[in-house]
């Protein structure tokens, strides 16, 4: 084919080029007026074409997928499985079997990633008792580690990160203490998550390449199977504590990527929250993890869990706090809450040999570059508030604290079918911004803090009340 024909595949090449250019910059948030775009048959808003707002990049220094160590990954799942069960009701004193020997190990590994980062993360081991239907009704004892990484400014090294995965393990039956429950997907994979988070973000730190401005906590926590008695005490301790939950994300059977045709997306759950026509702060927290480590890494699932199953996001989101689920792209159930054994040619347990360790440093890594972009950011905006009803003018409201590391609020907004917002405009002031010629009524609309650094906070919706 010569390069002057206007055949019919050259026409067809140029409308496929064209789509995917339309499809890129879409994908880019180049251009804030989409959103319109999408129906040529609804009537413009405004009608004489939106504003083109300068907007700050995002943070440079990200953090690359090399610098995650796979190797010690692997290696402390390895030692989690060796320790036979971590059922939560086992030996909290037994070094070699048990769930304290999962705790030794974890607290191990976190001092050695400590003693590296001269100091700069804090390694806390939180104990406390629980009762539940799963502990038999009566109170035992369970622990919590943390390690904690400070944030650098004092206006914000209240608000607090999380990154979490359980150490308990479980075998079929979920109160027997004997049988083994190896447990590396579930969840040796997102313990070591989370602990590998706290050597990557530790050692950022420590390099003074980057600041923190929010606190981290990197927590590995117990009594995930017998009720997610870990996580709901976590809860508590944070308002113990005096911190404001930022954003809390789970990372729950992350390790594995059997089906053909990968390495697959991580999935994403978020609950909708209970706000009348605006989604809750775990759906914006998965929202700013997906426009951070891109669409090509995450597939957000807009569901608080899997059907049948829960996870340490839950308590979380329970009580209102942005709070989101990893989890692995197809799950194999014969390898969860399985007794090791083989059953008409089937083998049944939760092995290390089922893991894919490049897909789960894909999962550390992006989990990490979520952390660090949203622990860089300003606060969320608060009171956001749609007004300008029957009006012909949409208004925007809301307040924020001073900041002088803010740049300003980007305004966001989205058709009500589409799952992702676009940037409509940016305001250096929080107060009110009038969007002439656009309708209260046709989009759902949002603002977010940008920093000087580029990080973004969370999106809050606004809400007509
Ligand atoms: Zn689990």
């Amino acid at each position: 084919m010569s390069m002057v024909s206007t055949g019919p595949r050259t026409n067809l090449l140029r409308a496929c080029w064209a789509a995917s250019m339309v499809i890129l910059l879409i994908a880019l948030g180049a251009v804030p007026s989409f959103a319109q775009k999408a129906a040529p048959r609804d009537p413009a808003e405004p009608a004489q074409g939106g504003p083109q707002p300068k907007l700050p990049g995002r943070p440079g220094g990200a953090i690359a997928r090399k610098s995650v160590d796979q190797q010690s990954m692997q290696a402390l799942i390895h030692q989690l499985v060796e320790c036979g069960t971590r059922l939560t009701l086992s030996s909290w004193t037994d070094p070699r079997r048990g769930i304290g020997c999962a705790r030794d190990r974890v607290v191990a590994r976190l001092q050695e990633i400590a003693r590296q980062s001269g100091g700069k993360l804090q390694v806390v081991v939180d104990k406390f008792e629980a009762t539940a239907e799963r502990t038999g009704g009566k109170p035992v004892p369970l622990e919590n580690v943390y390690a904690i990484l400070p944030g650098s400014d004092p206006k914000l090294a209240k608000t607090l990160f999380i990154v979490s995965g359980h150490m308990d393990s479980r075998p079929t039956k979920v109160m027997d203490a004997e049988a083994d429950a190896p447990g590396a997907d579930d969840d040796g994979s997102g313990t070591a998550v989370s602990v590998e988070c706290a050597r990557l973000l530790s050692t950022l730190v420590a390099s003074g390449k980057a600041s923190m401005r929010a606190t981290i906590l990197f927590a590995v926590v117990s009594g995930e199977e017998q009720g997610l008695l870990g996580s709901t005490h976590l809860v508590e301790w944070t308002k113990q504590q005096g911190y404001t939950v930022g954003g809390m994300m789970t990372d729950d059977i992350v390790g594995a990527d059997p089906a053909p045709g990968g390495p697959h997306r991580v999935r994403l759950f978020s609950g909708n929250g209970e706000i009348e026509d605006a989604d809750g702060a775990s759906r914006e927290l998965a929202r700013a993890i997906e426009e951070i480590d891109g669409r090509e890494a995450i597939r957000m699932v807009f569901r608080l869990d899997r059907y049948g199953r829960g996870g340490d996001h839950a308590p979380f989101y329970r009580a209102g706090l942005p709070a989101v689920r990893f989890t692995e792209p197809l799950e194999n159930y014969a390898h969860q809450h399985q007794t090791p054994r083989t059953e008409e040619g089937v083998e049944y347990g939760d092995f290390e040999k089922y893991l894919s360790f490049s897909f789960l440093g894909d999962v550390a890594r992006d989990n990490a570059e979520a952390l660090r972009q949203l622990a860089m950011a300003p606060r969320p905006p608060a009171n956001a508030r749609l007004r300008g009803a029957v009006t012909p003018d949409a208004k925007i409201v809301w307040t924020a604290e001073d900041d002088p590391e803010r740049a300003g609020f980007e305004i966001l907004w989205r058709e009500t079918t589409e799952p992702r917002w676009q940037v409509y405009d940016f305001a250096t002031a929080a107060g009110e911004t009038v969007l002439k010629g656009v309708s209260t009524d046709n989009h759902f609309f949002a603002v977010r803090a940008v920093g000087n650094n580029g990080a973004r906070s969370i999106a809050v919706p606004t809400e007509m009340k």
